[in-house]
């Protein structure tokens, strides 16, 4: 799957939610200030995105221009 997911650092709560139900371990809050998603590990599945309670994570397309 050639997504990842992608967080809106200014509207995370650093919850931590996406850490706990991401399967790859690939969510994390560092500094317990936002998600940081480590994209090397993510898969693409979406959990994070529809667990996250502020709606602040996106699947991007992995090679997409920016
Ligand atoms: S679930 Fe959403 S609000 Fe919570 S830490 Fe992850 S990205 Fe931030
Ligand atoms: S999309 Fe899936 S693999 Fe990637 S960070 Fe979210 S829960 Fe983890």
């Amino acid at each position: 799957m050639a997504r990842y997911a992608s967080v809106d650092r200014a509207v995370c709560v650093a919850c931590g939610t996406c850490a706990a139900v991401c399967p790859k371990g690939a969510a994390a809050v560092p500094d317990g200030r936002w998600a940081v998603i480590d994209t090397a590990r993510c898969v693409g599945c979406g959990l994070c995105a529809r667990a996250c309670p502020a709606g602040c994570v996106a699947l991007a397309e992995r090679g997409a221009a920016v």
